[in-house]
């Protein structure tokens, strides 16, 4: 299983450590087992992307969010997308189902598709029906998301009528969704306005709402950061069986490393608009070939690991319109040399499946 971590191997964790904390002689904290992880069924990929970029016009002149990105998603795969505020995952979650309003952004790919959907030729009926009943996402904020005036119930039903406007029993399907995504007694759920549900059930019902059009992706951004450490691994562990059930590709965002060893079965670190390291998920944490891959995993606190002060990373990422003309992450890294800040650094792929955007790949 390629993104599956030995427990004991990846020495923190986050998200459903609470539940589940082994202690090893270390008294390090093991990984979490969110989920059992099958290998992708599928090579066909859902989702390709090629050359993504994303601009910004603002007062001032325009400025590039996110260069070059591509990236392949197969059905029943979960990819994560990490790194630092800022970097541009987000940004392009929302391009990939042309989200992001033009003007003042522009966006453009040489290659965006979704479930042999060629995004960037699709019209505007044809992209509300991928939005929602293709391509779904769920927010960090459930609270947020939901309209806060109208119950649960209205909201989960107007989702299914868009999606299924010959559906005859509405209710009893938002009830079946409700059920499917763990909410006890969802006949009375439905009644709720969001405010009187916990986080936690906010973030299950928006689950079932992006789920509810059986999507063949489903972007996760941040889905759970804004949830108790509990409630997190709840989530994750339904987003992980929802996958597995429904053979679901994930494109999962987040800068929990925690949740990517647990999850994930590959990964694309993004620093500054740009993916500079992608692997299976295992390889990656074992090996990582980028130093700033390098410095987040040992930026994540240890239990155990004494007292003393917390690895950092020095600097912070570049401001769009202030990246160098060399590699982005130079003014931060302990192996730069001046070849690095003369041009940027070719895309080097060490072995099958692992790509790094670096003059001088660790390992
Ligand atoms: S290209 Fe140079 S500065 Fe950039 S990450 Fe690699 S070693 Fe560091």
């Amino acid at each position: 299983m390629p993104g599956k971590v030995p427990a004991g191997d990846f020495p923190f964790n986050v998200g459903r450590s609470t539940l589940n904390v082994r202690r090893s002689i270390s008294l390090k904290l093991t990984r979490m087992h969110i989920s059992t992880i099958p290998a992708p069924t599928s090579p066909i990929p859902v989702v390709r992307v090629r050359n993504l970029r994303v601009g910004l016009r603002r007062e001032g002149g325009a400025v590039e969010l996110v260069s070059g990105v591509s990236f392949d998603l197969a059905a029943g795969e979960i990819l994560a997308l990490v790194g630092e505020s800022g970097c541009g995952k987000s940004v392009s979650c929302l391009a990939l189902g042309r989200l992001l309003p033009e003007p003042p952004f522009t966006a453009t790919a040489d290659e965006l598709m979704v479930a042999g959907r060629d995004v960037n030729r699709l019209g505007a009926k044809e992209l509300r029906a991928l939005r929602g009943g293709v391509l779904a996402y769920i927010f960090q904020d459930p609270g947020a998301a939901l309209n806060p005036v109208l119950r649960v119930g209205t909201q989960l039903a107007e989702a299914l009528r868009l999606h299924h406007p010959g559906l005859k029993d509405v209710t009893a399907r938002c009830v079946e969704l409700l059920r499917e995504v763990g909410i006890p007694e969802p006949e009375l759920r439905l009644r709720a306005y969001p405010h009187e549900l916990s986080g936690g059930m906010q973030q299950r019902v928006m689950t079932a709402m992006a789920v509810s059009s059986r999507p063949a992706v489903l972007v996760a951004d941040e889905p759970t950061t804004a949830l108790d450490v509990t409630v997190q691994a709840q989530i994750l562990e339904l987003l992980g069986r929802l996958r597995r059930e429904r053979n679901m590709a994930v494109l999962l965002v987040t800068h929990n490393l925690g949740i990517v060893a647990g999850m994930a079965d590959r990964v694309c670190v993004m620093y500054a608009g740009e993916i500079v390291e992608t692997a299976p998920t295992a390889e990656l944490l074992r090996a990582p070939r980028h130093p700033y891959t390098r410095a987040l995993l040992d930026a994540v606190p240890r239990l155990g690991a004494g007292r003393g002060e917390l690895t950092s990373i020095p600097g912070r990422v570049p401001a769009p319109g202030e990246y160098p003309a060399g590699c982005r992450f130079a003014e931060r890294c302990p192996r730069v040399q001046p070849a690095c800040r003369a041009a940027p650094p070719p895309w080097i792929e060490p072995a099958p499946n692992r790509g790094v955007r670096c003059r001088l790949p660790l390992g």
